[in-house]
C-alpha cells in the first residue's frame, strides 16, 4: 500500500526476484509517492511536492535505482538570504567571508567559530548542534527563524538530528551535500517509476484508499508505506506531522535565481524558493518556481523528530510488530525523517528480511 518509493521498491523487488503477485494501491491519482514530477502548463518540468534532489553515499542504492533510469549528474547549491545578501548555506569560509566582508583563510574562520562557540557538554538540542559550532549570532540569522517557520517548534524543542542536517564548514565547499552520488533521473521521477513498476506480476490501483477496499482483497501479506497511526485509528493517539503549502508561479523569463533554491531564514512566511530548471537541466524560456509555505494541516510530509513524538511511535511499533503478515515500511509507516535514499535502502533491507524463509513464514505457513 502506497505507490511512493517504499511501496514500489518493494512492489518491484517482490514482484521480479520472489514472482509475487502485487497490487500496488495508493489513494492519490498517480504513482512517485512524494517524488512525483510533471510537466506544467508551459511544459516545465516540476515537482508536484517540493523539490527532490537524489544524493547518497549508497552505491547499491544507486546501482539500483540506475536499473530504471539514467542520470543527470547534479550537485545542489543552495544561498540563504540574509541582512539583505544572499549567501551560501551551509555556512563556510565563503559564507563568513561574503557576510562580514572578510578575507579569512580557512584556518581563521576555524579561529573565527571558536570564539563564537558557546560549547555544550551534551548536545540535546537542534539548537545546541548549532550554537555548539558557530556561536548564537549565526545561529540566529541562520537557523533560528527558519526552524520555527518549518517545525512551529523552537529548535530548543527539536531532536539535534533536525538541523545536524545541515553541516558546517570551514572550507569553500558551497554545496548542500557532499554524498559521493549526487544525480538527477534524466527524464524525471515519475518516469523512473514507470520503469520500476512495469513488470505484469504488479497491478496498480490509485485513487483508492486502502481502507476502502481491504476488506473485499484476498491477500497473503500487507506492506504498509502510509502514516502509521493512521493504520491503527489513532489509539495512542495522532502522530504529529509537518505539512507544507506549496505555491508556484511560472515566469516569463528564462531565469529567476542563481541557485537551485535560495532560502529565507529571516523574515519572510516561507521557508525557500527553488527553481526547478536548475535541478532538472530543462531548457526553456520561461522558468517555474516554487515557494514553501510550512503549516500544521494538510497532507503529512515531515514526521516531527523529538522526544514525546518518538515515545507515541514506540507505542504504535511495538503494536506493528504484533501483526504476523503486515510489514510498515517508509517515511510515514516507521515515522523517519528519511531521505530518499535511506527509504530505498530500508525497502530493500525489508526485502530481504521477509524473503528469508524464518520471516517468510508464520506458524509454519508461507506468508507469500
Ligand atoms: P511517500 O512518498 O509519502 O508515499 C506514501 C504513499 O502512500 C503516498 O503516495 C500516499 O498517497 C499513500 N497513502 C497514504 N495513505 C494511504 C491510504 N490510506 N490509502 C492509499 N494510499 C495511501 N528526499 C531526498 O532524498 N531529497 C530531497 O531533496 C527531498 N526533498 C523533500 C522535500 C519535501 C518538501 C518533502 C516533503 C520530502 C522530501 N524528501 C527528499 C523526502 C522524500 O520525499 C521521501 O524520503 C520519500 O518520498 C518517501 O517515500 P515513501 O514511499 O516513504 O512516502
Ligand atoms: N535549517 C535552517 N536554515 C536553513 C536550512 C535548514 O534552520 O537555511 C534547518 C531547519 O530546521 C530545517 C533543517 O535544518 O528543517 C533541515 O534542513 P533541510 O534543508 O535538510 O530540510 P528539508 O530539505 O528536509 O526540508
Amino acid at each position: 500500500m502506497g505507490a511512493g518509493l517504499a511501496g514500489s521498491v518493494l512492489a518491484e523487488r517482490l514482484a521480479s526476484k520472489a514472482n509475487k503477485k502485487i497490487l500496488l494501491l495508493d489513494k492519490r491519482n498517480h504513482i512517485g509517492g512524494n517524488t512525483f514530477d510533471y510537466y506544467n502548463s508551459d511544459g516545465i518540468l516540476v515537482h508536484k511536492y517540493g523539490p527532490h534532489i537524489f544524493h547518497t553515499n549508497s552505491k547499491e542504492v544507486f546501482d539500483y535505482l540506475g536499473n530504471f533510469t539514467e542520470w543527470r549528474p547534479y550537485e545542489h547549491r543552495v544561498l540563504a538570504s540574509v541582512d539583505g545578501q544572499l549567501v551560501p548555506i551551509p555556512i563556510n569560509q565563503n559564507t563568513i567571508n561574503d557576510l562580514y566582508g572578510l578575507n579569512l583563510s580557512q584556518q581563521q574562520v576555524q579561529e573565527f567559530f571558536d570564539a563564537k562557540a558557546e560549547k555544550k557538554d551534551q548536545i540535546l538540542s537542534s539548537e545546541d548542534v548549532v550554537v555548539n559550532v558557530v556561536g548564537r549570532e549565526l545561529y540566529e540569522k541562520f537557523f533560528k527563524q527558519y526552524t520555527f517557520k518549518q517545525w512551529a517548534l523552537d529548535p530548543s524543542e527539536l531532536d539535534a538530528s533536525v538541523t545536524a542536517r545541515v553541516p558546517t564548514r570551514t572550507n569553500k565547499d558551497n554545496r548542500y551535500f557532499t554524498d559521493k552520488y549526487q544525480a538527477m533521473p534524466l527524464h524525471g521521477y515519475t518516469k523512473m517509476f514507470y520503469n520500476l513498476l512495469d513488470h505484469p506480476n504488479i497491478h496498480i490501483m490509485l485513487n483508492t484508499d486502502y481502507k476502502d477496499v481491504v476488506d473485499e482483497i484476498n491477500y497473503r501479506t500487507l506492506i504498509y508505506s502510509g502514516p502509521i497511526d493512521a493504520y491503527f485509528d489513532y489509539c495512542f493517539g495522532k502522530l504529529p506531522y509537518r505539512s507544507i503549502n506549496f505555491k508556484s508561479q511560472t515566469i516569463d523569463s528564462e531565469n529567476y535565481q542563481p541557485t537551485g533554491t535560495v532560502n529565507y531564514p529571516m523574515s519572510q512566511a516561507y521557508t525557500r524558493i527553488t527553481e526547478f530548471k536548475h535541478l532538472t537541466g530543462q531548457k526553456h524560456g520561461k522558468t517555474s518556481i516554487v515557494f514553501e509555505y510550512p503549516t500544521a494541516e494538510g497532507d503529512p510530509y515531515y514526521p516531527i523528530p523529538r522526544k514525546e513524538n518518538t515515545e507515541i511511535y514506540n507505542q504504535y511499533k511495538t503494536l506493528a510488530e504484533s501483526e504476523p503478515n503486515t510489514f510498515f515500511t517508509g517515511r510515514l509507516g516507521t515515522y523517519k525523517y528519511y531521505n530518499m535514499d535511506q527509504v530505498v535502502a530500508q525497502s530493500l533491507t525489508l526485502f530481504k528480511k521477509i524473503t528469508l524463509k524464518k520471516v517468510a513464514q508464520v506458524n509454519g505457513k508461507d506468508l507469500f
